[in-house]
């Protein structure tokens, strides 16, 4: 009986030591990291559904303060595209601010930055990764692997240099008190991660790192075709969309130009 009884409390979770609660001062910005002009809509369905069409979609990351540390959410695309616009197929390009410029306008050093978490391995989310070597390197184990592969010198300063790498298999909750969580959602590559911010005053966040692109592309569940894979794409936007619901979250598509506006403009900070 004792030890039925012992059994039913690790079960319940009795006994075990609550996790700290989330700091009070809990900050999170939107930072700009670029826009892309898409030339061909159709990239992102593999249903064609946006035959003919155009659309400039916006390239953001965003900081996280969580006590004394910091969370840099994706990285943009690279600092020398500052001032220039770069077309590559589909997609052009542009850029008017570093991040490391964005940051010294709130008082944030690249050395402060605790954690940089990326949601996925594409070039418009680690562009600028090479400047936070010092900041410990979240990122989907899977897409780790591929970087390592394509020897991308985006990762050098964590394969190389001694950076400290913490590969990401399932969920992270990042600072251990359920407050910054990294979702596992792959599909859109091997180890795509989203992330859920739960802010004191505002609530519950979403970010969904490339599960969409744009509003359009959520309400239809377009796949774009270049995905890694349709059914776990599918089986992630399932489990983004049960959590958005269930926690009453706000979702803000990260290449949505219109959902820039859910958020407070920099350098306001939602708290
Ligand atoms: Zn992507």
């Amino acid at each position: 009986m004792k030890r039925i009884i012992a059994l039913a409390a690790v079960w319940l979770g009795l006994g075990a030591a609550a996790p700290p609660a989330p700091p009070a001062d809990m900050a999170l910005w939107r930072l700009d990291c670029g826009s892309v002009l898409v030339g061909d809509l159709n990239v992102f369905s593999d249903t064609y559904a946006y035959t003919g069409r155009t659309k400039t979609l916006t390239d953001s990351c965003y900081l996280v303060r969580h006590g004394g540390q910091y969370l840099l959410w994706d990285t943009g695309f690279p600092k020398e595209l500052v001032g220039k616009s770069e077309t590559d197929g589909a997609f052009t390009a542009s850029m008017k601010v570093s991040l490391v410029d964005q940051l010294a306008r709130i008082g944030v050093r690249p050395d402060q930055v605790t954690y940089v978490g990326i949601s996925h391995r594409h070039d418009d989310h680690t562009g600028q990764l090479p400047e936070f070597p010092h900041a410990t390197l979240l990122i989907g184990a899977g897409d780790f692997e591929t970087l390592k592969a394509r020897k991308s010198d985006r990762i050098t300063p964590w394969t190389r240099g001694g950076g400290k790498v913490e590969p990401v298999t399932g969920d992270k909750d990042v600072f251990g008190d359920g407050s910054v969580i990294m979702l596992d959602m792959p599909g859109h590559t091997e180890a795509h991660h989203s992330l859920l911010v739960r802010l004191p005053r505002t609530g519950p966040v979403l970010l969904t790192g490339d599960l969409y692109h744009f509003a359009e592309n959520r309400a239809t569940g377009g796949v774009p075709g270049f995905n890694t894979s349709r059914s776990l794409t599918m089986a992630s936007m399932a489990r983004f969309e049960s959590i958005a619901r269930n926690l009453h979250a706000r979702v803000i598509i990260q290449h949505e130009p219109a959902d820039i506006a859910k958020l407070p403009l920099f350098p306001a900070a939602a708290r």
